[in-house]
């Protein structure tokens, strides 16, 4: 059992603490944990006699997996992309086709919500299966005031619906819709829009906790980024960035300037931005999945991040152009294997770490009293193991607050 006690953020060596019990147990009530410890000591507990008894016969217990960065609503997938960048398109002559997001976007807007929400609950049940338990979710296929708003109230119906818990982002500023480009101030208006029009709108029904901006060569300016997020968060939804995935925008040390919850992708980065984020507070979320799809070579520095002292974070990136997996266990094969991070790293950056990216870790993230009860059970002998298989699915079972939501028969 790795219950990741110990608190957060983890930078540095306290990064691989996972806090092992080789015999452990956890004892829950009302869908939290109410002791964990070791299995003799938990079953002498008053309580655990009148308690239900689960027997995972030795496999790996861990705290659900924590995904904290998805764009989890979307119409459909756009595989006929996949076989042409293999054959040498680029991301932006492909954005340049009308392909890329604004092709998300076309289909996004002409489908219902009931299609979109039971392809996202689909979606959910396959993180599920997979050992996630929390998810975020950003909008940013719709960017008109209508198709926003249908994404961010399905991000609230499914947090009803279904098990998994849904922290909503907003991401009205992922790429400037096709309506308003080749215009004069195209992307002004557009950002006019987006505060005036969209952010009230968000704010007045409570439908998001955070704001993104997607900044960088093709989508915002850092200074547009400023300006969106300063305001957003004059509105109370907390800043987090796209930053430095295509190319270095600067926008790693203005998410750092707004005490931005987490800076994302980071590819690009440099000294000064790796220097900047290990002062901070602000996570260094990781995103392999997108570098392997994208066949790029080109991965974050993970190992000068976590030397610095950053809180760095691995997320899955689920979207339908450039990481569709929702397989937590394969983003921490391509954290060890390609970022050079252990498993041990791996696991709490997907985890506790993830937890305190999403501003949730009293709540999630390790297994300690006073914490739901969301754990992970991995059919395998050592946890070394989850990243050490690849594209194999070893998760046995998955618990939310305290209830199965998966079980592999
Ligand atoms: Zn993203």
């Amino acid at each position: 059992m790795l219950t990741l006690r110990g608190g957060a953020p983890r930078r540095g060596d306290s990064l691989s603490k996972l806090g092992v019990l080789a015999d452990g147990a956890v004892l829950v009530r009302d869908g939290r944990i109410a002791a964990v410890g070791p299995r003799a000591q938990i079953e002498a507990h008053k309580e655990a006699r009148q308690a239900e008894k689960l027997d995972v016969g030795g496999r790996a217990v861990l705290p659900g997996f924590v995904d904290s960065h998805t764009h989890l609503v979307h119409a459909a997938n756009r595989a006929e992309e996949y076989e042409l960048k293999i054959q040498g398109a680029s991301y932006e002559e492909i954005a340049r086709k009308g392909g890329g997001i604004l092709n998300s976007v076309k289909k996004l807007r002409a489908a219902t919500a009931e299609a979109l929400k039971a392809r996202a609950r689909v979606a959910l049940e396959e993180f599920a299966s997979h050992g996630t338990t929390t998810v975020e979710a950003k909008s940013g296929y719709g960017l008109d005031v209508a198709s926003e708003l249908k994404i961010l109230r399905l991000h609230q119906d499914l947090q009803r619906e279904q098990p998994l818990e849904i922290v909503s982002t907003f991401l009205g500023a992922h790429v400037v819709p096709a309506e308003f480009r080749g215009k004069l101030d195209g992307a002004e208006r557009y950002i006019a829009l987006l505060l005036e029009q969209m952010l009230p709108e968000i704010v007045n029904e409570g439908l998001a906790e955070f704001c993104d901006v997607f900044c960088d060569r093709g989508a915002f300016t850092r200074a547009q980024a400023q300006r969106i997020l300063s305001e957003a968060q004059e509105h109370g939804l907390a800043p987090r960035l796209h930053a430095e995935q295509l190319s270095r925008t600067g926008a790693t040390q203005l998410g750092v300037a707004l005490g931005a919850a987490s800076c994302d992708h980071l590819e690009q980065v440099n000294a000064a931005d790796i220097r900047a984020l290990a002062k901070s507070k602000t996570v260094a979320t990781l995103l392999p999945g997108c570098d392997f799809y994208l066949g790029w070579q080109d991965y974050a520095p993970a190992r000068k991040l976590i030397e610095a002292g950053a809180v760095v974070a691995l997320a899955t990136d689920y979207n339908p152009g450039t990481s569709p997996t929702v397989s937590m266990p394969m983003i921490l094969s391509l954290a060890c294997s390609e970022l050079r991070m252990t498993p041990a790293e791996a696991i709490v950056a997907a985890t506790i770490n993830a937890a305190y990216a999403l501003k949730r870790e009293k709540h999630l993230g390790s297994l300690e009293p006073g914490k739901q009860a969301d754990l992970a059970v991995f059919e395998v002998e050592d946890y070394r193991e989850i990243p050490y298989y690849f594209g194999m699915q070893r998760c046995w079972m998955t618990m939310k607050k305290g209830e199965i939501i998966y079980v592999r028969d």
